[in-house]
């Protein structure tokens, strides 16, 4: 017999109700079990109390709801919350949630490292280890969602306070090169026995895959934004690797494909700032000819967040000013992204930081365990 327990967050509520169908249930079980699942945070089946008991005797012996194991759990100063959490074999990944006035947005991550290897981010310098499965990407969010609410002291279910109220993935890894897993989290983000999130409050980032760009804008088109960083080929190419394969002139053409689908009449392109490399006021002048009148678009930048071993600096302040001012002029509405969670390596980039170090991981999984021994 097979004792593999299936995980319920690893399916979708069609999976889901083709599951409770294998199990002669009717579609309206599996609405039930899902809302339970993603509503409640409920784990132990025996807590489904609206569910028939010969269903949930049938559910403990073959299924369960298993969220990634958090190894670490931080809070910054500034309220930004980071947990590393354990995808196995010494490989972690890293979650973000960073609290504002009125709105709670989870950053998370969709590969354990990545392989795009731009040349500012720590996760590419880490090589590409594994995709992330569903159960992986969306129990960032379960997790998140509940542990900020028993924190908080605030009840499961609808009638609490939502904590998260937007999703980026933005953490570790470039989510379209993980096409399935991915798109299969992001429609129980959307759903409404799930979380219920609209699709503008979901944003997908990118280094620009164009194929799956057009992909995505045909299954489930959330927001989205693309990585830019440079203003020609040439100085792109440098920086992110991924250009050759998709150079601007694609990326821009897939960028305006996109919008036809999109929840927002605009795309959003991040400019990581790096000194001397991509900050000068010639090149913001030379993205404003790239951009304008071809891509309705907003521009984020990202001061960058410097890494040991990265050889890059952080644009100095005023440059970043005066680079935002030639496009502010210029009529693209520009925004500097204030940096959170600092103090606490979860600022965009820095999620890497922890988990460069394996030995350091596999110290603090062993450690976790309760291993007596560490072997290095
Ligand atoms: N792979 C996707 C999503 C994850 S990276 C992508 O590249 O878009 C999310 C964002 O973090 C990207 O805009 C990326 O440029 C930015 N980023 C990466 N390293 C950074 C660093 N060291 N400092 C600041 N931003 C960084
Ligand atoms: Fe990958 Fe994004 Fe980092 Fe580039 S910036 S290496 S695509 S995670």
């Amino acid at each position: 017999m097979d004792t593999t327990l299936t995980n319920l967050l690893d399916l979708d509520p069609a999976q889901l109700i083709a599951y409770c169908a294998e199990l002669g249930e009717k579609p309206f079980r599996a609405k039930q079990l899902q809302r339970w699942i993603h509503q409640f945070g409920a784990a132990d089946f025996d807590s489904m109390t609206d569910l028939a008991k010969s269903l949930r005797d049938k559910l403990k012996t073959r299924a369960e709801v298993r969220a990634p194991a958090v190894i670490s759990d931080h809070t910054s100063s500034d309220g930004t919350r980071k947990w590393l959490v354990d995808v196995g074999n010494g490989n972690a990944v890293e979650t973000v949630y960073i609290p504002e006035d009125n709105r709670g947005t989870l950053c998370i991550s969709t590969q354990a490292g990545c392989a795009v290897n731009c040349r500012f981010c720590s996760t590419g310098k880490q090589g590409f280890n594994r995709n992330l499965t569903v159960g992986e990407i969306i129990g960032q969010l379960w997790m998140a969602e509940f542990e900020l609410r028993r924190t908080k002291g605030i009840e499961p279910g609808p009638k609490g306070e939502r904590q998260i109220t937007n999703v980026v993935m933005m953490g570790m890894g470039e989510p379209l090169l993980n096409f399935e897993p991915t798109v299969t989290a992001l429609k129980l983000m959307l759903d409404d026995n799930a979380y219920g999130l609209s699709r503008r409050r979901v944003t997908l980032s990118t280094s620009g895959v164009v194929p799956m760009m057009d992909k995505l804008s045909q299954e489930v088109p959330v927001a989205l934004a693309v990585s830019l960083h440079a203003s020609n080929d040439a100085l792109r190419d440098g920086l992110v690797p991924l250009n050759k394969k998709y150079p601007l002139k694609e990326l821009l053409a897939a960028c305006k494909r996109y919008l036809e689908f999109a929840p927002r009449d605009f795309i959003t392109f991040e400019d990581c700032m790096l000194d001397g490399v991509n900050d000068r006021v010639e090149q913001a002048a030379e993205l404003v000819h790239l951009l304008r009148g071809r891509v309705p678009c907003k521009l984020n930048l990202i001061p960058f967040n410097p890494f040991p071993a990265s050889g890059l600096k952080r644009s100095p302040h005023d440059a970043v000013l005066a680079f935002a001012r030639v496009l502010q002029e210029a009529g693209i509405v520009t925004t500097i992204r204030k940096t959170r969670g600092d103090d606490i390596a979860a600022a965009c980039g820095q999620l890497a930081g922890e988990v460069q170090d394996r030995t350091n991981a596999r110290i603090r999984l062993q450690a976790r365990r309760g291993a007596s021994e560490v072997r290095p």
